[in-house]
């Protein structure tokens, strides 16, 4: 279900898409269909395999650079990079949660990395010539991950040691660095201090990637990472020493706000999945979607995608325009993700016996949606923040 204003050919309103930003998209449907149609999407799923062909030409049609630093070739902004993260969770969903991934790393970067770093790395990134992971979580937890880090390093002469595993890192097989989060010295009073960023290139001796084996994303890997003394030099701190949790906080609006993109794109490819089988398939003299039950459900997840888009715009809109889009974005994140849920789930009752099969993308939807429900960051996690920010209520964590 493309965005209604869009859609419906109806006067722009002032939060839906630019010209420029509706051919954005339409040149991404294009280039997905030429490139990476269902059944290819399908076979890559069920192979568990990077869609290398779709990245290639996502690099030469310039996507990596959306959003980007305008020094290192960073073309439009936030709202832009929801399209494109729309557009491709759509069809190819694990492109898009690696996208959200590399949006991550260049804002990281653009923001806190030194200039030597943002030389070396964003062009690379920008063209997507690079790519690189995003290392925080780890096996003792990811919601309360400042508290119970594991991961340290220590400096020795001029360099740094990191020990320690992560874990759920997407991308870190076909990765050419890690941004990895690390504790540098104990925390004081806040568990958010004290804990440094750091940059580190694949095959650093002591570095080990496994795969872990995951029920949906499978175009994507998903990976643990153990640190055995690991050696980076001064120059691999990205940001502030001990104050690299408070850097990744600031950057958390935009991961947001690109997973609620994520989790509105593949809803939108769902329902209109959903609806077409609905139109075509046979039963009781009419089709499926001549039922009032099965419109209605329809409707109601249609309703919950604009819902969910709404709010995505609005908080893009006023991350865009350099305000505070951090309840806005979160509110967006629940939405977007909740919806995913409500349509796929409806999706797989309306395809009935077709919904269960492998042959079709119904499946694939159901399964990679859940992702969006408690990453960057749990949906319970993230109203416990609204009752506490948007409503005032006492902290409850
Ligand atoms: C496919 C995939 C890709 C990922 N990619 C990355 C990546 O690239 N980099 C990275 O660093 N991480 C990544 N993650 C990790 C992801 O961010 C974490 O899974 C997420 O933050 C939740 O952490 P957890 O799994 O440890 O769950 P836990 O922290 O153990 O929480 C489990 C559940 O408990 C509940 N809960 C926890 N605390 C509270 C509370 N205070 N109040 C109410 N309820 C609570 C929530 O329902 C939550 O979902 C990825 C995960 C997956 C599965």
């Amino acid at each position: 279900m493309r965005p209604l204003t869009d859609a419906a050919g109806r006067q722009a309103d002032p939060i839906s898409d630019t010209p420029e930003r509706a051919e954005l998209r339409a040149e991404l449907r294009r280039l997905i269909a030429a490139t990476s149609p269902a059944a290819e999407v399908l076979r890559l799923d069920e192979q568990e395999r990077f869609d290398d062909k779709l990245h290639e030409a996502l690099r030469r049609l310039g996507v990596h650079a959306v959003g980007g630093h305008p020094d290192h070739g960073g073309i439009g902004d936030i709202r832009d990079q929801t399209a494109v993260i729309e557009e491709l969770a759509a069809g190819p969903t694990s492109m898009a949660v690696h996208m959200v991934v590399q949006y991550m790393i260049t804002h990281i970067l653009g923001t806190n990395g030194s200039p030597e770093q943002r030389e070396e790395w964003l062009d690379r990134l920008h063209t997507g010539a690079a790519k690189v992971s995003f290392a925080l979580s780890e096996p003792a937890g990811g919601t309360d991950i400042a508290r119970v880090m594991r991961t340290t390093a220590r400096r020795e002469g001029d360099h740094w040691l990191l020990s320690g595993q992560k874990t759920w890192i997407s991308g870190a097989l076909g990765a050419d660095a890690l941004v990895v989060l690390a504790r540098t010295s104990p925390a004081e009073g806040s568990s958010v201090d004290g804990v440094t960023m750091f940059l580190v290139p694949a095959g650093s001796p002591g570095l080990q990637v496994r795969e872990l084996p995951t029920v949906a994303v499978h175009g994507l890997d998903t990976c643990e990472v153990f640190f055995d003394d690991v050696a980076v030099p001064e120059s691999a701190v990205v940001g502030a020493v001990g104050a690299g949790f408070r850097q990744v906080v600031a950057t958390l609006n935009r991961e947001r706000i690109n997973a609620a993109a994520g989790a509105i794109g593949a809803a939108s490819g769902a329902l209109d999945a959903a609806v077409e089988y609905a139109r075509g398939r046979a039963a009781f003299g009419s089709t499926l979607g001549s039922f009032q039950a099965v419109q209605h459900r329809l409707v109601d997840g249609a309703l919950a995608i604009e819902s969910a888009r709404s709010l995505l715009a609005r908080a893009a809109a006023v991350e865009a325009a350099g305000g505070r889009a951090d309840l806005l974005s979160s509110m967006a994140k629940i939405a977007a993700s909740e919806a995913a849920v409500k349509v796929t789930q409806d999706g797989m009752e309306i395809l009935g016996g077709a919904g269960f099969s492998r042959e079709f993308p119904m499946q694939r939807w159901f399964r990679d949606v859940r992702l969006w429900v408690f990453a960057p960051l749990a949906n319970d996690m993230v109203r416990n923040y609204l009752g506490e920010r948007l409503l005032e209520l006492p902290r409850s964590f």
